[in-house]
């Protein structure tokens, strides 16, 4: 990539103000001052600006504490979307790891690397996904069995979920697919309705609950690897 798009993405400034740095003997590659915004670099070149060090990365992974009202989008359109809560210079090469519905909150994770979401999102990978369920009417132990059975949807039978009831109308539930609307069909097919949505946790990744609705926070390496 050029060192000017390098330099913005890692956070330094407009592709206007990296450059005049650039122009004006600020930046040094592989130890040697480079006056020309459009000379090639890669993410693993040394790049110093003032004689300090500029990391790039090549992967980003953040997590998002989704709040309701947002879609789980990347195109522009009429409805805020998750991306314009992210304020990151390589944006536009973020995307969410999945989907919530518009009217769901909590943990959503956002990245760059194509193999990472894949590889989560994947039936195959069975990787667990919990949510916070409050519904309509009050749960039975019928319920619970029947979650923790397998529910048959139109399209699929979920697998074997756990269940867990947390209040008369509360239930922390987890699934191992991400079919559209997974909860609420199977909450539906339970003749009951879910009044509101909360994902908690992604495999063994728990949502930061420091972070208020809206804002997101980079993924720790150790937690990064926890998901890998
Ligand atoms: N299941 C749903 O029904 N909606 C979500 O947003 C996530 C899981």
């Amino acid at each position: 990539m050029r060192l000017d798009k390098f330099l913005s993405n890692a956070g330094i400034g407009s592709r206007k103000e990296v450059s005049k740095m650039i122009r004006n003997g600020r930046v040094k590659v592989e130890g040697a001052v480079v006056n020309k915004p459009n000379h090639h670099v890669s993410y693993d070149s040394h790049v110093d600006l003032d004689d300090e060090r500029v990391i790039l990365e090549e992967y980003i992974y953040l997590m998002l504490n989704k709040p309701e009202g947002v879609i789980s989008s990347t195109e522009e359109g009429p409805t805020q979307t998750v991306m314009e809560l992210i304020d990151h210079p390589q944006i536009d090469e973020l995307f969410p790891v999945g989907r919530l519905d518009k009217d769901t909150t909590g943990l959503l994770l956002i990245t760059n690397d194509g193999k990472f979401s894949h590889a989560l999102l994947s039936p195959r990978s069975r990787v667990g996904k919990t949510y916070k369920v409050t519904l309509r009417d009050d749960v039975t132990d019928a319920d619970i069995a029947a979650l923790e059975a397998g529910i048959p949807l139109k399209d699929f039978t979920s697998s074997p979920a756990v269940a867990k009831r947390t209040g008369s109308r509360k239930v922390s539930l987890t699934i191992y697919e991400g079919k559209f609307h997974q909860v609420k069909r199977m909450f539906s097919y339970l003749g009951n309705e879910v009044t509101a949505l909360k994902r908690t946790r992604f495999g063994n990744l728990p949502l930061d609950e420091s972070l208020e609705p809206g804002e997101s926070r980079y993924l720790t390496t150790a937690e990064v690897k926890k998901l890998m």
